[in-house]
Formats: structure tokens, sequence, C-alpha cells
């Protein structure tokens, strides 16, 4: 796993020193947040639905290259005033995850660590910390735009990354080479939730020296799995503590956890809402959800955003109101999203297409977290990174993968499968010939794409959309 490789200059020219944090920080997120604070949700509704759309929705142009990606991140303007109310918190959430980029910038006063994006928060919620998630730059870097996504992914493959792995671990590796983050004090990652992923922190372990501590992930579900990862969790706290010379606050890891099991209340009733015919649900709100709780798991302003998007959802769902007016084809999305163009506000917009239950990252069904001892509480936490997104389906048997998509095919009411066949999921391509099984015995129309995560060099925009526009009038569904 120690394969060296010739990291050649750190530093490029086109982008600047932690230009990407800075930038949102300080231009998109606080502005956004200051409209937010300033103009009624009725103004913002009507700006975004009649003013916006025209200028987000057909494609990337250079007027727009700074706002589109993130603007359809956050629903594309088909939000209601009412729906606008979540905006506020998930701002929060997002300027307090961006200040752990920024204060290590100005001045290096607590030990920062490099967090792999399938360990959750919240133990270092219970250190005084600073924390960057890499692989978090495939959502923030996408935001800046095509050119900047490509400039980092092109970064690490100029450095030796190779062009399979997933593009989230590539442009974590953009994000270090073109200097996007401080180097880490510590690393703390994960063998979950696949082997392409895996083999990132290494790389950034040999370039920056940092001790790495990385959670062995079993492959089943059985007590004895969780019994052992648990284990694995408290070797973890006690490598934080070492390394950074500083103790556990056990309580605050308990406050965190009950904040989490909140939020997920809320969010377990959105994924279980988009069960209704409409549904009142957009599958984007869970995928931002998602986004937030990668970034502020544990945080009261993630769940004030996941209540907010509750509260808006369950009037809809109690008048018998969709999310868009007239829904038309409920879509089964077995995958992760897209996530350089969110194109769920365009399935909405342009065909009346509900992604209903989820996706591979938005779905939520994290265990509770049970907090009435330091036992049950390290033990539930061994539950609920086993159930994160994606590692709950990819780390281990096929059943792992198969048996949810078999439980929403019966659940959800599914008008056909969407998979668009992420570069990086080896596992889901290893399941092909199984998926294709299923989807024949259910008799449902199927789209099998092939595409990336957060590579837009993979397949384009345009290309997306004109197999899912082709699929859906071959099929009559459009
Ligand atoms: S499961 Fe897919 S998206 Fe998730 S880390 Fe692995 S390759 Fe990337």
């Amino acid at each position: 796993m120690n394969a060296r490789i010739n990291p050649g200059p750190k530093r490029t020219e086109q982008l600047k020193e932690y230009q990407i944090a800075k930038y949102l920080y300080y231009i998109l997120i606080r502005g956004y947040y200051i409209v937010l604070l300033i103009l009624p949700y009725s103004v913002i509704s009507f700006i975004a639905r009649y003013i916006l759309h025209p200028f987000i929705f057909k494609k990337e142009t250079r007027f727009n290259k700074y706002l589109r990606s993130a603007l359809l991140w956050l629903g594309g303007g088909l939000n209601r005033a009412v729906d606008y109310r979540a905006h506020l918190p998930i701002m929060r959430i997002l300027l307090e995850y961006l200040k752990h980029n920024i204060e290590p910038i100005k001045r290096r006063s607590k030990p920062l660590v490099y967090l792999g994006w399938c360990v959750s928060p919240e133990f270092l919620r219970a250190f005084d910390v600073h924390y960057i998630i890499p692989e978090a730059y495939s959502v923030t870097g996408s935001w800046m735009g095509q050119d900047v996504s490509i400039h980092l992914l092109e970064t690490v493959e100029a450095e030796g990354g190779s062009i399979e792995s997933c593009s989230a671990s590539k442009f974590g590796g953009g994000a270090y080479f073109t200097g996007q983050m401080p180097d880490p004090d510590i690393i703390v990652t994960s063998s979950h939730p696949c082997d392409s992923g895996v083999s990132f922190y290494p790389t950034v372990e040999n370039l920056t020296g940092a001790p790495m501590f990385v959670l062995d992930t079993p492959y089943d579900t059985t007590e004895g799995a969780y019994r052992y990862f648990e284990k694995n969790l408290r070797s973890m706290i006690k490598f934080i503590e070492k390394n950074t010379g500083q103790k556990m606050d056990w309580n605050k890891l308990k406050a965190s956890c009950e904040e989490l099991n909140r939020t997920n209340f809320y969010l377990q009733e959105l994924t279980a809402m988009t069960r209704a015919i409409p549904s009142p649900v957009s599958s984007q709100l869970l995928t931002v959800a998602w986004a937030m709780k990668l970034m502020g798991s544990g945080s009261p302003h993630l769940t004030e955003m996941a209540r907010r998007m509750y509260e808006a959802s369950k009037k809809r769902l109690e008048r018998g109101e969709g999310w868009v007016k007239d829904e038309k084809i409920r879509v089964i999305w077995w995958d992760v999203p897209i996530a350089y163009i969110s194109l769920y506000p365009w399935l909405e917009k342009e065909f009346g297409a509900m992604v209903v239950g989820g996706d591979l990252m938005g779905r939520c069904n994290t265990p509770y977290v049970d907090t009435s001892t330091e036992e049950s509480m390290m033990l539930s936490l061994a539950k609920v990174h086993l159930h994160a997104s994606m590692v709950r389906n990819v780390r281990g048997t096929y059943e792992l993968f198969m048996d949810e998509f078999e439980q929403i095919i019966s659940e959800y009411s599914g008008d056909c499968f969407i998979f668009v066949g992420h570069n990086g999921c080896k596992h889901g391509w290893g399941y092909g010939r199984i998926k294709k099984d299923v989807c024949k015995r259910m008799g449902m129309p199927a789209l099998h794409m092939s595409s990336d995560y957060s590579d837009c060099r993979n397949t384009s925009e345009e290309s997306l959309k004109k197999q899912i526009t082709d699929f859906f009038v071959g099929n009559g569904l459009a």
C-alpha cells in the first residue's frame, strides 16, 4: 500500500493557493447567506424560478459557471418559498465546515485532521481540532465550474493518479496538489466503502508524512462484525488522543450522537415519504442532506435543516400534493448521483420524473445511536458507520447490495430503473449481470449508462441528458 509516487512540483499556477475554500467561504456561500437573511423566501422563490431558471438550466457558459452547479445542487430553483426555509441552516453548516478550512490557513492554532468521507465527524466534534474532508472537493470543487473540476482531475493524473480511481478521491488529490488544503497533522480514514477510494490515502500519508489511522472494515453484518468494528473505533480514539495530545470529551460525543438521532429521524421520514404517489419530496433534498451530513454530522443546524425539509414535505403529503405539479415518471436510481451536475432538478422540470427512495448516497436508513452507556454508544456508532451511504451496500457480499435494491423495488412503486455506472464503482459493474436479471424479472425498462460521479470528461452532461431523454421517449414514458 505504500507505493510512493513522484509528487513533482506540488503547486500549479492555474488555481491560486486555497482559492476554492476562499471563494466559497467569502463569496458564494456568504453571498447566498446574506440573500437568505435579507429577502423574504417568496421573493427568493420568484427570482429563482423566473430569473435563474433560464440562466442555469440549459448548459454551462462563461457567465454562469461560478454559480450554476451550486444552484442546481440546491434544487435548481424548483423549491417553493417554504422549502427555502431549509437553506438557512444549510448555509450555516457550510460556513461552519468551511471555517475548518479557512482558520488553519490564517492561524494554525489547533491540530488539523484529514478525515476520510466515510468516517463520521461526530468523533472529531469531541476533540478541539479542525477537520477537512478531501473528497468533499468533489462537491465544492465542482461548484466552481467544469474548468476547475478538469484542472483538479488532470493535476492528480499528471502526478501519477490512476484514471480508474474514484473521482471523489481524485478531487481530494487534486485539491492537495494544487494547494487547496493546508497539510494535515494526522489522517483518519477507513478501508471502506470500496477498493477504489482506499488507494488514495496511503499516497497522502507518504506525501505529507502525517501519521495515519485506517479503520478496518468487516465484510458482513453479524454481531461479531459490529463488535470488531467497535474495537477499531476505540483504537481510533486512542490514536487521535495520542497524536493530538488531547482527551476525547465523552459528553460532547454523546451530545453529537443525540443530535444525530434527531437529524436521522427527519431524514428517514423524508426518504420514506418518497413512497407516496405523487412524491412530496425531491431526492435532490436527500442528496443535499447527505452532503451536509458529511460535513456537519452531529450539528444542531443539520437537525434544523432536516426538520424544515420534513415539515414542508409533510404538509404536501397531507394535502396529497407532489413535489412537481404533475408527476409522470417514478425512477429507481440505484447508484450514486451525478455530482458535477445535479440531474434531478432537470428530470423533474423536463419530464415530471421523480427519483424515489433516494440514491446510494441520499437514502437514509441510519441506525439509532443508543447513548445510555458508553458501551452501547460505541456499538451503535459501529453500526452507524457500517450503514453509512455507500458503505452499507458495497463493502461485502452481493446481498448487501441487492437486498436493499429489491426492497426499494417492492416499496417505492418505480416505473423504470436508471443506473449511471460510475467509473470508480467497480463493484457496481461487477453486479451488472445480477442487476440486469432483476430488471428483466421486474419487467420494467432499465437504462444502463457509463458515466462518472464527478468527472465531467467521462460522459458529458449533454450526452447523459440525451441518453435519458431517448430512454424515456423510447419506452413510452415521455
Ligand atoms: S462506492 Fe463508488 S462513489 Fe463511493 S467511494 Fe467507492 S468508487 Fe467512489
